[in-house]
């Protein structure tokens, strides 16, 4: 699995006429390494690659870490790299400019000065954003957890209980059902506070006849789940009804529309143009769905302004969602696998509307 990795990041050294890249967004070094330490630098040349962490993973980076050779530092990761000459004698230098700072990069120029520096974009996303089996069997197996933890929401949920206990529970069971950590703080929007398509939760208490968005998913083995719902605390109202029901179509109608060689752009056009043709489409303002995997959001898009074109192996969210400043908000999001020919819906929790 990590040499079929660092095979394709070698197709781009070559492509991009580098001598070596320098990994250093975390996910990224994950990726390539399967370290899952916080402090991680990865250099992929030609024929060799390193990795550097600092003393607190000398052990943990030998246990979790095969065909690297791992250097441990005491003076900082590029210091490290400098002292052992590690990109002595490679000329061109990749870096990921989306995710090295200015100070790091200041500091690399200081260590390599017969070197050039070259910036690159997104090649580990690129090479990320496609999944294999085995990474969607991750993806599936934290989807699962997150669902549980749904399932066990509908029965906590109650009027009086303020949005930051419900946070705190999903934060909770997602730990007692196995996940590594939330892979985001969880976002509990409960009557009019559901116009706000990123709510963090709040002291706000839950009230009866509200309807509650929850946005929320867990990380296992490196892979992130992304799960939201819009249930009702008791009686909805007939607008409420109507707006879920538009919401549960255009994203029915996204699904149902996605599948490998249609446009990131034209996919988020079927949900946008129900929802418009409803007469809500001010109130849809957010793209459709993000790439999902080793990160929350990974660099693909399914928006208006996005050139990508969906291919077999991405994960992506299908969420659309209606905002009605001082009604409040409904959003729906799953989880799909695209394939040539459909896509693969990984959340299998039921989204008709539930009335707690
Ligand atoms: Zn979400
Ligand atoms: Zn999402």
């Amino acid at each position: 699995m990590f040499e079929r990795r660092l095979q394709e990041v070698r197709r781009h050294l070559e492509t991009l006429r580098l001598d070596a890249l320098l990994v250093s967004h975390i996910p990224h070094v994950r990726y390539l390494t399967g370290f899952t330490g916080s402090n991680g630098l990865c250099i992929i040349a030609r024929k060799n690659q390193h990795f550097l962490t600092d003393h607190r993973y000398r052990d943990q980076s030998k246990t979790e870490i095969k065909g690297f050779e791992i250097h441990v530092s005491r003076i900082g990761l590029l210091e490290e790299a400098g002292k052992r000459r590690l990109l002595k004698g490679q000329s061109r230098v990749g870096f990921e400019s989306q995710n090295l700072s200015v100070f790091a990069h200041n500091k690399l120029q200081k260590l390599l000065p017969g070197s050039a520096l070259v910036p690159t974009l997104s090649v580990i996303e690129n090479i990320a954003a496609v999944k294999d089996e085995f990474e969607i069997e991750s993806i599936k197996r934290a989807v699962r957890i997150t669902e549980k933890v749904f399932q066990k929401l509908l029965h906590i949920l109650k009027p009086g209980l303020t949005e930051l206990e419900v946070a705190a529970e999903i934060g909770y069971l997602h730990r007692r059902y196995g996940a590594e950590a939330d892979a985001f703080d969880a976002i509990v929007a409960s009557g009019i506070r559901g116009s706000l398509p990123h709510a963090r939760a709040s002291g706000k208490k839950i009230k009866r006849g509200e309807l509650v968005t929850l946005d929320f998913g867990c990380r296992l083995d490196g892979y992130n789940s992304d799960l939201t719902r819009t249930v009702a605390v008791g009686r909805p109202t007939a607008r409420a009804r109507k707006v879920y029901q538009i919401v549960l179509d255009a994203q029915c109608r996204a699904i149902e529309a996605a599948r490998a060689g249609i446009r990131a752009s034209a996919l988020d056009r079927v949900a946008r143009g129900y929802i418009n043709g409803k007469g809500f489409g001010e109130y849809f303002s957010h793209s459709l769905g993000h790439g999902l995997g080793i990160e929350i959001h990974e660099e693909l898009r399914l928006s208006a302004l996005s050139k990508e074109i969906l291919r077999a192996g991405n994960v992506v969210t299908i969420e659309p969602g209606i905002y009605i400043p001082g009604f409040g908000g409904v959003r729906i999001e799953d989880d799909v696998v695209i394939r040539e020919n459909g896509c693969d819906v990984l959340t299998v929790a039921p989204k008709e509307l539930t009335i707690i």
